[in-house]
């Protein structure tokens, strides 16, 4: 259906190599999107390729580092220059530091907002002009429950996270003159290499989870392929600014 083929569209997505970033990816290859992953660790990234080639699509990597801006123009001009064209750019790439508040340092606050936030804004800002050259573009921003609500150990994730929701309303204002949407998805509690990690430091996580989500299940990275589709899509041409949840229903449960 023209409505969700992606055949000759190009997607960049920072923290492709694993996790919801690429579920995403394996959703916006079969609807036919060539993808370009970006992020640190070659390893994992070799191992994400191969996935999503044996799909039938077309994928390469490109290392990023989203806390340095130059890595973000490069990572876009790589996209560029091997793929021919952007158009689809989500910013996926995060990170958090579990602590208390009072127990942060600078660098940690820093590291993770410059992760989580300022790197998706350098992002966009690079892929603004090649989405300007192919008559438009869009951008998933990857937001987070911690985008609605706070937790103790989760003071600057959720500033960044909120930040990603503002900054996604914000840049859907601006760039709407460019036929390019802008949209968040908030994911609820995924299994993933980040919550492997939560569940591990805070206890009796994994289950209030499961009582809290009327799913009933945690969520699992496939479950990103479909809403990337949409929001890559023609389907989503007069969806912009808006904050999308993922989450089995969590942040609607009284
Ligand atoms: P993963 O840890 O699996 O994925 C995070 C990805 O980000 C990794 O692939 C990592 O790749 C990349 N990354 C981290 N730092 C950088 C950096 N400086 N530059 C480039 N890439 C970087 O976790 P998830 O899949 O869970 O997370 C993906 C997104 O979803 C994040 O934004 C996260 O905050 C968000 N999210 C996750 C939820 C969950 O329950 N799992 C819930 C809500 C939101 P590498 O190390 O190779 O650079």
């Amino acid at each position: 259906m023209e409505l969700f083929n992606l055949e000759g569209r190009v997607a960049l997505i920072t923290g492709g190599n694993g996790g919801i970033g690429l579920g995403m990816a394996r959703g916006l290859a079969q609807a036919g999107a060539s993808i370009v992953l970006a992020a640190r660790d070659r390893d994992k990234a070799a191992a994400a390729l191969a996935d999503l080639r044996k799909l039938g699509g077309k994928a390469s990597f490109v290392a990023l580092d989203v806390t340095d801006e130059a890595s973000c123009n490069a990572a876009v001009r790589h996209a560029v220059e091997t793929a021919g064209r952007l158009d689809i750019l989500v910013n996926n790439a995060g990170t958090t530091v579990r602590k208390q508040p009072e127990a942060l340092s600078a660098e940690e606050w820093h590291r993770v907002l410059d992760t989580n936030l300022t790197g998706a804004f350098f992002c966009a800002q690079a892929a603004h002009p090649e989405m300007v050259r192919a008559g438009g573009g869009k951008v998933i921003n990857i937001g987070s429950m911690m985008s609605i609500f706070g937790a103790a150990y989760a003071v600057p994730y959720a500033a960044s996270k909120g930040g990603i929701v503002q900054m996604t309303r914000g840049l859907a204002t601006a760039w709407a003159r460019d036929n390019i949407q802008v949209n968040a998805v908030l994911p609820g509690w995924i299994d993933t290499e980040l919550t492997r990690g939560a569940r591990a430091q805070v206890e009796g996580l994994h289950e209030r989870v499961l009582a809290r989500t009327p799913a009933k299940r945690w969520g699992m990275p496939d479950d990103f392929a479909g809403i990337a589709v949409f929001l890559a899509a023609a389907a989503s041409d007069f969806v912009t600014g808006a904050a999308i949840t993922v989450d089995g229903g969590y942040s609607v449960q009284a």
